[in-house]
C-alpha cells in the first residue's frame, strides 16, 4: 500500500488520517445501488449509533455533505407547525443554527449566553417555563471556535422536563468525548466523517430517536434535499440513500470505524487528552495565553490569544509551520486575534512536541520575543 507524506493537522477538522483510511478509498468502481454497497451503509449506520450507545431506539441517517448539512436538517425537519425552537447561543456554531432558522423563516428564541463560560441553566429553564410551545432545545456540545464544552446532560434534562426534545451539535466531540445518548439526555446528535472518526470529508450523519423521526413525518416539509424523515424512510425501505452517496468516503469511513473500535472509546479519548496536555504544556513554556479558562475547555481545542509583539504575524508563523508539515488555524472570535490548536485526528503527543519545536523556531526566525508578551 502506498504511504502518503504525513501532515499534522492542528485545525479543527478535517483531521490527520491514517494511511489505511486514505487507501481504503481506492476500491473497484461500484454502483452504489448494488446490495453489496447497501450492506456497507447499513453496517456503518449501526456502528455510528453504537458509538453513542444508542441501541435499537436510535438510527443513524447518512447524508452527503459537510457537517453543516446536519445542522440544517435537524433544525428544519424536527419542528412541528405550532412550535418554536430554542437555541442556546454561545459561539459561532450555535450562531450558525440561528442563521439557518432565520433562512427558513422559522419561529425561534435565541438565548444569548457569554462565549467563554458554560451557559446559565436557570436562564434556559426560565425560557422553558415562560414558553409552553418550545418543540426542541438546540445547543452545540463543543463550540469549536473557542473550545468551550457545553453541559448537554443538564440542558437535555431541562428540555425533557418541559416536554421538549433536545438536539445537540456534536460534530466536534462525537467519537472523541464519550457520549451516551441515554445518560446524556440526547434525542438527536450529529457529526461528520472528517472529524471524530478520522475519515474523509463529504459524509455526515444525524443520529436520533426513531420514534421522533417517525413523528416528524407530518411536520411541515421545509426542504426537499435536507429532510430527515425522507432520507430515513428511503433508507429503511430500500437500503439506499435517496441520492448519490459519497461512495469512496463511505469506504474510508468503514475503515475508520474498524480503527475506532480497535482503539476503543476510552483509549481514544485518553489519547486526545494526552495530545491536549502536550498542547497546553507548550503554551505554558512559551507564555502563550488562551481565551478560555482550562476548566471550561473541551480538551479538544485551545484558542490562543495573539501575542502583543510587533513582530508577531499569524500568517507568517502559519506559513513557517505549514512548510514544515504542521497546519495551524485562525480563530473564529470576532475582533479578538486568536488562533487555534486542536487535538483531533490520528496524532499523538510526540507530534505536538515536534510541532512546538517548529513553532518556537518560527518565533525566533521572525524575532518574536520568548516568552511571548501581552499588554495585560
Ligand atoms: C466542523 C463543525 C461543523 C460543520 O462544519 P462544516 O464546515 O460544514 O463541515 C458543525 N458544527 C461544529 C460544532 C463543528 O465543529
Amino acid at each position: 500500500m502506498k504511504t502518503t507524506e504525513r501532515k499534522i493537522l492542528l485545525n479543527p477538522g478535517p483531521s490527520t488520517t491514517t494511511d489505511t483510511v486514505k487507501n481504503a478509498q481506492v476500491v473497484p468502481d461500484i454502483c452504489p445501488r448494488e446490495k453489496e454497497f447497501g450492506k456497507i451503509m447499513s453496517d456503518l449506520a449501526k456502528d455510528l449509533v453504537s458509538i453513542v450507545h444508542g441501541g435499537e431506539e436510535y438510527a443513524a441517517v447518512l447524508f452527503c455533505g459537510s457537517g453543516t448539512i446536519c445542522i440544517d436538517i435537524t433544525l428544519n425537519s424536527l419542528l412541528d407547525r405550532d412550535k418554536k425552537a430554542l437555541v442556546v447561543q454561545n459561539g459561532s456554531y450555535s450562531e450558525r443554527a440561528c442563521e439557518v432558522l432565520k433562512a427558513y423563516g422559522m419561529p425561534f428564541i435565541q438565548l444569548d449566553q457569554p462565549i467563554d463560560r458554560v451557559p446559565d441553566l436557570s436562564a434556559i429553564e426560565k425560557v422553558m417555563k415562560e414558553n409552553d410551545d418550545i418543540g426542541y432545545v438546540y445547543m452545540t456540545h463543543h463550540e469549536t471556535g473557542t473550545g468551550l464544552l457545553n453541559p448537554i446532560r443538564e440542558v437535555g434534562e431541562i428540555a425533557h422536563r418541559y416536554g421538549a426534545f433536545f438536539i445537540t451539535d456534536t460534530t466536534s466531540s462525537y467519537a472523541m468525548i464519550p457520549i451516551d445518548v441515554h445518560r446524556d439526555n440526547v434525542d438527536f446528535c450529529m457529526a461528520s466523517a472528517q472529524k471524530g472518526i478520522m475519515g474523509m470529508t463529504g459524509l455526515s450523519y444525524v443520529i436520533g430517536r426513531k420514534d421522533l423521526i417517525e413523528r416528524s413525518k407530518d411536520y411541515p416539509m421545509r426542504s426537499y434535499y435536507c429532510n430527515l424523515y425522507l432520507q430515513y424512510h428511503y433508507f429503511e425501505t430500500t437500503g439506499q440513500m435517496h441520492f448519490t452517496p459519497p461512495v469512496q468516503t463511505i469506504y474510508a469511513a468503514k475503515q475508520a470505524l474498524i480503527e475506532y473500535f480497535d482503539e476503543g472509546e476510552e483509549k481514544k479519548w485518553e489519547r486526545h487528552r494526552r495530545v491536549m496536555a502536550a498542547i497546553h504544556k507548550g503554551e505554558d513554556e512559551l507564555g502563550l495565553k488562551e481565551m478560555l479558562n482550562r476548566d471550561v475547555q473541551s480538551g479538544l481545542v485551545s484558542a490562543i490569544r495573539y501575542p502583543d509583539d510587533p513582530n508577531w504575524d499569524f500568517d507568517k508563523i502559519h506559513d513557517y509551520c505549514y512548510e514544515r508539515g504542521f497546519t495551524i488555524y485562525p480563530g473564529k472570535i470576532e475582533k479578538k486575534g486568536t488562533f487555534r490548536l486542536c487535538a483531533l485526528g490520528a496524532i499523538d503527543d510526540e507530534d505536538i512536541r515536534d510541532f512546538w519545536k517548529v513553532f518556537r523556531e518560527g518565533l525566533v526566525h521572525y524575532g518574536v520575543e520568548i516568552p511571548v508578551r501581552y499588554n495585560g
